[in-house]
């Protein structure tokens, strides 16, 4: 399946690329009436391998790498639409979708267009929770869009997100009303790396004996989650 976002992010497409992805959206239209939600119902595959080198736990669970990513969504609790990729070919399409619905738990379908012999299913993530318009970015649904952070006023506070190879934990400041990281700010030229341990262990409520512990605090949270 094809994945093309718009350019001002309000929806993004999809474009059947086999015969048979072409019949699931023209079932899903048939079944499915515009501004429906459709439920994400989790996702089979994918690991790629630089994943499994990353987080921790992966490897020793077995976890073999993939290439494919199906991401599948429910409507009226059985109906399953499912939209499947090879990662390594259109990595922002279906790791896009899955960040919202892993954000948002649903897409909303918007409806199919017929062009010529092909069809073209539209959808959104959701509508910016402040402007109220629609918005593929999960941030402006349980915050707000880029065009509202404009406007914000920030009011930042210590937050945490994880670093890009998932190795570590790091310490940020993050708007309490927009959601949105301070990019001004760098823990690292104000804080040494035991202060920040402390700040990330009152955020988390969980004991961090030392910075060099943060790797495992992750596989941690990580086990806490599931
Ligand atoms: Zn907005
Ligand atoms: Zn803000």
């Amino acid at each position: 399946m094809k994945v093309e976002i718009s350019d001002k992010k309000e929806t993004f497409t999809l474009i059947p690329e086999t015969i048979g992805e072409y019949g699931d959206l023209c079932r899903l239209s048939s079944l499915v009436r515009p501004d429906e939600n459709l439920i994400y119902a989790g996702r089979r595959g994918p690991i790629p391998e630089e994943y499994l080198e990353n987080i921790p736990g992966l490897k020793e669970k077995n976890v073999k790498p993939c290439d494919s990513m199906t991401l599948r969504f429910k409507f009226d609790n059985d109906f399953i639409f499912e939209i499947t990729d090879e990662i390594v070919k259109n990595n922002e399409g279906v790791d896009f979708i899955r960040n919202i619905a892993w954000s948002t738990h649903k897409i909303i379908f918007l409806g199919v267009v017929n062009l010529k012999g092909n069809i073209e299913a539209n959808f959104t993530a959701g509508y910016c929770k402040i402007c109220n318009n629609l918005t593929v970015d999960p941030a402006a649904i349980l915050f707000m869009c880029d065009e509202c952070v404009q406007k914000c006023v920030h009011e930042y506070e210590f937050s945490w997100k994880r670093s890009d190879d998932f190795k570590r934990l790091i310490l940020v400041e993050r708007c309490d009303k927009c959601g949105r990281i301070n990019p001004d700010f760098d823990a690292d030229n104000i804080y040494s790396s035991e202060e920040q341990a402390r700040i990330l262990e009152g955020l988390l409520n969980i004991s961090v004996k030392s910075y060099a512990d943060l790797p495992d605090l992750i596989t941690d949270l990580k086990k806490g989650k599931e």
